[in-house]
């Protein structure tokens, strides 16, 4: 019987999703199709426990949707799946094109190891797939909103239909599954496709319309939460376009836009892969930051969400409590770090990386680089955000951080972006800002200017 492997990364769906049906095709009518996921350990082990949590209970969801056929092997993709290939007399193995540069790699290193047999790539996380869209001279784009406009004009193909009956090759043996982390109190949201779709409608029914007003207020449940869904593939941002398309307005035209941003990092990285750890304008790389012992305690303040500007502390303790922060949020938070602690904006990244759900290469290290001053787009390194004045003007009843920050429940509305203005002082057991923001602004603008200058 012929067999087609489908090797599942980041596509953990059956609804629209090519590389299935090619691989059904390729296996014909009278062959079957092989599912599987290897765990990496080049993936697993920096992915953190949210979102290894995550990934787990997504691939228990997708086993429950392939009659417990998924084949579960850890290891080196390069060794894996050839031996599967050989074990089973697979004829064609199937993805979902990855544009990481760990993936591109990876996958580069699994074709040679398979020899005669296909590594056949269809489709790709994303509704264009990242290097396709270029400026007329074929060079890419480095700005948003020319690569957003250009990314709206090249379109993308309809969802793909859901296949009605696949054969699922069952009965092969899997490795054993890794331990699910202990996750101590953090919330995650349900995993899997049918909590994906679920997610999609509530926002798109409830929320859609107020989302133009609401993306920017951290206190309100006014953005969609897909984030972790998309990182995994529980669902195809085109199965949302699609649904865009049939809405009119402001909100609709503003979400369709927050998934270009996620297409532009992506073509980003593809076109410079360096750049997950470098700076991408070069200019930037002379820029210096503090380390030692001082820097660090500055660094493990603002990992706990005790830097005394309560913003800043709320965003950190939500990412703690929730394996996912805010976007406003995860600027003004980012910022504070780079900017108030000059800490290198990777040191950020990572600590993200470890510890979002949502946790992705190409939006966060390029999110990073964006408030760092050192990325992509028109945004200079000496626009500093202001944790107080973003506070209280995106937080202005304060829910958000009281929300998080339980030491500020009693503080009046007035003064909770300042604690230290009220009338009795900063509540016991929060922290004085570690920091004077006037001062660090400064300080780093006469960074900015020696590279300016250099
Ligand atoms: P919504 O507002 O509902 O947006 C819908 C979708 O659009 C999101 O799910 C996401 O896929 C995409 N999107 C929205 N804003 C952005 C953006 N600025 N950049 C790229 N895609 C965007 N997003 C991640 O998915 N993973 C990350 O690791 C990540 N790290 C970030 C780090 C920093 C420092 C910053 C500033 C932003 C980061 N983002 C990241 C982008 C953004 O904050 C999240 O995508 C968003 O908060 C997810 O919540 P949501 O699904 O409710 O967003």
């Amino acid at each position: 019987m012929p067999i087609a492997l489908l090797w599942f990364r980041r596509d953990l769906r059956l609804a629209d999703h090519p590389a299935l049906l090619a691989a059904r095709d390729a296996a014909g009518p009278d062959g079957a199709v092989l599912p599987l996921f290897v765990v990496d350990p080049r993936l697993w082990d920096p992915a953190g426990g949210p979102r290894r949590r995550f990934l787990l209970d997504c691939l228990a969801d997708l086993d429950a949707s392939l009659d417990g056929a998924l084949v579960l092997r850890s290891g080196d993709p390069a060794r894996v799946v050839p031996e599967l290939v050989r074990e089973v007399g697979a004829t064609s193995v199937h993805v979902s094109a990855d544009a990481g540069p760990y993936g591109r790699r990876r996958d580069a290193d699994v074709e040679r190891a398979l020899g005669a047999v296909p590594l056949v790539r269809t489709g790709s996380p994303y509704a264009v797939t990242p290097g396709r869209v270029t400026k007329g001279d074929g060079t890419p784009f480095r700005v948003f909103s020319p690569f957003a406009r250009a990314w709206r004009a090249h379109g993308w193909r309809d969802p793909a239909p859901r296949p009605r009956a696949v054969r699922w090759c069952t009965g092969v043996r899997s490795d054993e599954r890794p331990d699910a982390p202990q996750l101590d109190g953090v919330r995650l949201p349900p995993a899997g496709e049918a909590a994906a779709a679920a997610a999609w409608r509530r926002f798109r029914d409830e929320r859609l319309t107020g989302y133009g007003e609401t993306r920017n207020t951290p206190g309100t449940e006014g953005t969609s939460r897909m984030s972790a869904y998309l990182k995994y593939g529980c669902t195809h941002p085109r199965t949302l376009l699609a649904d865009l398309a049939h809405e009119e307005g402001p909100s609709a035209a503003g979400y369709v836009t927050e998934l270009a941003w996620r297409e532009f990092y992506a073509d980003v990285l593809w076109h410079r892969p360096e750049t997950h750890r470098e700076a991408f304008d070069g200019r930037m790389r002379t820029m210096t930051y503090d380390t030692g012992p001082d820097a660090d305690e500055r660094f493990a303040a603002w990992a706990a969400g005790r830097t005394g500007y309560p913003i800043v502390d709320a965003g950190m303790r939500q990412l703690l409590g929730e394996a996912w922060v805010h976007n406003r949020v995860r600027m003004v938070v980012a910022s504070f770090l780079v900017k108030d602690l000059h800490v290198d904006w990777w040191r950020g990244a990572r600590h993200f990386l470890a510890h979002l759900v949502d946790g992705d290469l190409a939006s966060n290290n390029h999110g990073w680089q964006w408030v760092a001053g050192t990325g992509t787009d028109a945004s200079p390194y000496h626009r500093v955000f202001n944790p107080t004045r973003q506070g209280k003007q995106f937080d202005p009843d304060g829910g958000y951080v009281r929300r998080w920050v339980p030491e500020l429940r009693d503080v009046p509305a007035r003064f909770v972006h300042e604690p230290w203005l009220a009338p009795d002082g900063v509540p016991p057991g929060y922290p004085l800002p570690i920091v004077d923001h006037a001062e660090e602004r400064r300080v780093a603008l006469d960074r900015y200017e020696q590279v300016r200058r250099a």
